[in-house]
C-alpha cells in the first residue's frame, strides 16, 4: 500500500550518476561473459565453471538494463544495448531491442500481474507453465509484439546485427556454442521466474510483492549477484510504487512510502 508521507523523495531518484554506473556494470558483465566463453572454447575452464560465471554474471546485465529501461529512453541509450536489449549474448534469433523492451515494461508498470499486463503470460495461470512461458519469453514477447505492433525496419536492422553476432560465436566455438547458448537460456528463464512470477504471485494472490529473505541470504545475494540485482528484486512492491527510484535507495524509501 501506498503511504504519502509528503516528504521529498528527490534525493533516492534515479540520476546520470547511477545511470554511468548502471552502464559500466552491463559493459563488465558482457565482458566477463564473453571472456568465460573464450576460456570455455579454447578448454581453460570446464562447463561448470563457465554456467557459474553465466549464473553469477548475466543477472547483473539483466537488472542494470532493467534500471535503465526506468532511466534513459532508447533514444537516450548507446547503440550497442539498444541493439542487444536484455542480453549481451541474443537469446535466440528472434529478440526485441531496447526500445520495444522499455515499452512493453512500461505497460507492464501500468498494468502489473492484471490480465492487461502484456508479461501476464509469464506471472498468471498455474506454475508449470509460468516455467515454459519463462524459459521462452524472448521469443514470445518477440511474436506478441510483432503480432501487435508489426516489424519496422529497425528492429529488422537490429535482428540481423545479433545473428551475425551469434553465428561468429558459433563458428568460433561449434557444439560448445550449444552448451554457452543453453546455460544462458536456463539462467535466463530462472531468472525471468523470479523477476516476474516471483515478485508478482504470493499466496494464490497477483499483485506486485516484496520477498522478505532471511538476511543472510540477502547479504550473501548481494556478494554473489550484486546489489542492484538483489535490492531490485526483494523490493519490486517499492520498484512498483516509484519506477523512478534507484535501485540501491528502494529499501531506504520503503518507510516513506509503504504501509505494511
Ligand atoms: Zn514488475
Ligand atoms: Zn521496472
Amino acid at each position: 500500500m501506498y503511504k504519502n508521507s509528503g516528504r521529498c523523495l528527490d534525493e533516492y531518484m534515479v540520476n546520470d550518476d547511477d545511470a554511468s554506473q548502471y552502464l559500466r556494470e552491463c559493459a563488465i558483465a558482457a565482458l566477463i561473459i564473453v571472456g568465460a566463453y573464450t576460456l570455455f572454447i579454447t578448454e581453460l575452464i570446464s562447463s561448470l565453471i563457465l554456467f557459474i560465471i553465466v549464473a553469477v554474471t548475466l543477472p547483473r546485465w539483466i537488472i542494470n538494463v532493467h534500471e535503465l529501461l526506468h532511466a534513459k529512453s532508447s533514444e537516450q541509450i548507446n547503440g550497442i544495448i539498444r541493439c542487444l536489449g536484455i542480453s549481451p549474448v541474443p537469446l535466440s534469433i528472434f529478440t526485441l531491442s531496447y526500445q520495444q523492451i522499455h515499452e512493453i515494461h512500461l505497460a507492464h508498470h501500468r498494468h502489473a500481474a492484471t490480465e492487461s499486463d502484456p508479461d501476464a503470460y509469464h506471472i498468471r495461470g498455474n506454475l508449470f507453465l509460468i516455467i515454459l512461458n519463462s524459459l521462452t519469453t524472448p521469443e514470445q514477447s518477440f511474436l506478441r509484439w510483432v503480432k501487435i505492433n508489426g516489424f519496422s525496419p529497425q528492429l529488422g536492422i537490429d535482428l540481423l546485427i545479433k545473428l551475425v553476432f551469434l553465428v561468429i560465436l558459433a563458428l568460433l566455438g561449434g557444439k560448445k556454442f550449444l552448451f554457452f547458448l543453453l546455460f544462458i537460456r536456463i539462467v535466463y528463464g530462472l531468472g525471468d521466474l523470479v523477476f516476474f512470477r516471483l515478485v508478482h504471485h504470493q499466496k494464490g494472490e497477483y499483485g506486485t510483492f516484496e520477498m522478505k529473505l532471511p538476511s543472510i541470504i540477502t547479504t550473501w545475494g548481494e556478494r554473489i549477484f550484486g546489489r542492484t540485482v538483489i535490492q531490485a528484486t526483494i523490493n519490486h512492491d517499492v520498484h512498483h510504487q516509484n519506477p523512478r527510484i534507484a535501485a540501491h535507495n528502494l529499501a531506504k524509501v520503503r518507510e516513506h512510502i509503504m504501509v505494511s
